[in-house]
């Protein structure tokens, strides 16, 4: 595998050549990921010893444009690939890596982040699971909440709190957490959408050996924040989210069917979905079709949507070539995902106003095929998770343009010594 840098024709013929060579409808999913993990176009900005290419960040662009155009599935979604894999990558140690990366690669094994608690979300730091040295194990109790696929989920990445003596921040430890074991209990939460997306998970003496634990005994603040960077970077306007080729793990249940029906699959699903137009697009051929389109306030606010996605898409593009330069623009992420929101609120207000009366039906037989019901239940999540709107603000005010920071207590306060929801 080549680690030299190729350019970006070379890059769309060797993943041609890849594909040409390597797809066959009549793999499993599992021996199709394989495939696509020995290749290195899985992860092709990861090094080549890890199975990447060791490419910069706008290859992975190209890649995933030739794989598309090659009519072949993409990497396993969720978000091993997304956060763990980014974060054993760079905080794991060599037996780690051996352990993790090419199970999340080829999609073997699925993750979910145990990050969040009750009383601990923006403020992640005060977090209270506890975890208790016994030997050479960690035994763990507490719980999370707002989880993202536990349910499917093989491993997790968990920030429990190692010494309380030690300021918040410093007595934290992030294990990669077995989720198969008496001691861990799952719980699914229902949401508006009907689905359910998140769960709650409870933990009663269940145990995680240290030789498990990444970046060190109290290294979990350093070692989080690098999968909350990933998170930032994946979800705002032009990020790739943790959508892919199929869902990885046992559980999700895709490993052994076959890639040639997957894919059929997959192609009705975006047919039937209209992918082909979406957002102010969408909106302004259903105004059409319903003979709304000489409304001037709705044609004024549907252009308006049309605009902030052209935005975000040029904001996006720029973050790119800024960072195949190796320069960055100063909270281009935090501003990505705060204009999602804002394009999502507004998507909120206007498909149901579109639509009148559909609205209240759920359903692919109404205009705009269900798309506008479904934007507006899920409009909520976007501007909570990977850090809400007020976190993005304040993170852009206080580190961007060097705002005065929010008064707390001295960092150096043992955590039990802090005031605690
Ligand atoms: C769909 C979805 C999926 C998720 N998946 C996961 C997951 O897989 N794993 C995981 O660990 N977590 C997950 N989360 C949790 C998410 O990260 C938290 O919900 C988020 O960090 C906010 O925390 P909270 O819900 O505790 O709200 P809180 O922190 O209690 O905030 C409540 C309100 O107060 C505001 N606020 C809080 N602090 C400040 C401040 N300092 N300044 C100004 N305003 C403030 C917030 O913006 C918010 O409006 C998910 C959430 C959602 C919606």
């Amino acid at each position: 595998m080549t680690t030299m840098l190729l350019t970006d024709d070379e890059v769309r013929d060797e993943v041609r050549r890849f594909v040409a060579e390597a797809w066959d409808p009549d793999l499993t999913l599992a021996e199709w990921w394989d495939r696509l993990a020995d290749s290195g176009w899985a992860v092709p900005t990861w090094p080549a010893e890890w199975l990447g290419r060791g490419l910069p960040g706008a290859a992975a662009r190209t890649v995933s444009e030739e794989l598309r155009a090659g009519r072949v599935l993409g990497p396993p979604a969720g978000l091993g690939l997304l956060l763990a894999g980014p974060t054993i990558l760079a905080h794991g140690t060599d037996a780690q890596k051996e352990r993790y990366l090419r199970p999340i690669v080829n999609g073997q094994e699925a993750w979910c982040q145990l990050f969040s608690e009750p009383g601990a979300g923006s403020d992640l730091a005060s977090l209270q699971t506890r975890a208790v040295r016994d030997g050479d194990e960690w035994i763990i109790n507490g719980q999370k909440v707002w989880t993202s696929g536990a349910q499917g989920a093989d491993l997790g990445m968990l920030l429990a709190r190692t010494d309380p003596e030690a300021p918040k921040h410093k007595g934290i430890s992030y294990f990669a957490f077995p989720m198969d074991q008496p001691g861990v209990e799952v719980r699914p939460l229902r949401e508006m959408t009907g689905r359910s997306l998140f769960c709650e998970v409870f933990f009663t003496d269940a145990r995680v050996a240290d030789s498990e634990c990444i970046n060190g005994l109290g290294g979990g603040w350093i070692a989080a924040n690098t999968t909350l960077a990933n998170e930032r970077a994946g979800l705002g306007v032009g990020g790739s989210g943790a959508a892919g080729g199929g869902f990885p793990g046992r559980k999700g249940g895709m490993l052994d069917r076959k890639v040639g029906e997957l894919i059929d699959g997959a192609r009705m699903d975006a047919a039937q979905s209209s992918r082909s137009e979406r957002g102010g697009a969408l909106m302004a051929k259903i105004a059409r079709e319903l003979g709304r389109n000489d409304d001037p306030v709705l044609r004024q606010r549907i252009a308006e949507h049309y605009i902030l996605e052209e935005v975000g898409r040029l904001m996006s593009l720029r973050a790119k070539q800024l960072r195949s330069a190796g320069s960055s623009l100063p909270g281009d992420g935090n501003l990505a995902k705060l204009l999602m929101s804002r394009l999502l609120r507004l998507g909120r207000d206007l498909g149901p106003e579109l639509i009148g009366p559909y609205g209240m039906i759920l359903g692919a037989e109404t205009p705009g095929e269900g798309n506008f019901q479904e934007a507006t239940v899920w409009a909520p999540a976007p501007s909570i998770y990977g850090g809400s709107d007020e976190i993005q603000k304040n993170i852009v005010g206080e580190r961007v343009l060097g705002l005065p920071k929010e008064p707390g207590p001295d960092k150096n306060t043992p955590f039990r010594d802090l005031l605690v929801n």
